[in-house]
């Protein structure tokens, strides 16, 4: 199912920067960076505002793993949660490095971490 007007369902995957696709999520990098050098998002392809327990789960798994490589230049990143996001009626993630410097660094800090992933170990930290 796709919205009219929403961005995430009028995506056009050609022209981004995509790490992942399979039959229920996109992993991309987002459009504005906000003064990031990596920041990307996972994507349900449905409209739908909530998705099933297994899929969340899944979903991090990806996005943690795929974070793991896009962001081995720093030795953390977090995961958002998208409460607070501008587009909230479609289900996305947003991952983030942590540089102080970036244009969103106060609203990273505002907003609820589903994850803080250590690429110095092997193991993540889960929050939830
Ligand atoms: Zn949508």
């Amino acid at each position: 199912m796709k919205a009219h007007g929403c961005p995430f369902c009028q995506l056009d995957v050609k022209s981004e920067k995509v790490y992942h696709e399979d039959n229920s999520f996109i992993v991309l990098r987002t459009v504005n960076l906000k003064g990031h050098r990596e920041r990307i998002m996972i994507i349900f392809k449905q409209h739908e505002h909530t998705i099933p327990h297994k899929a969340f789960e899944h979903a991090l798994d990806l996005l943690s793993k795929i974070g793991k490589k896009a962001f081995s230049y720093t030795p953390k990143f977090v995961i958002m949660d998208s409460t607070f996001a501008t587009i909230n009626d479609h289900w996305h993630l947003v991952a983030t490095d942590l540089n102080p410097e970036s244009e969103d660094f106060s609203q990273i800090l505002a907003t609820r971490w589903v994850s803080v992933v250590d690429n110095t170990v092997d193991q993540e930290v889960k929050l939830t």
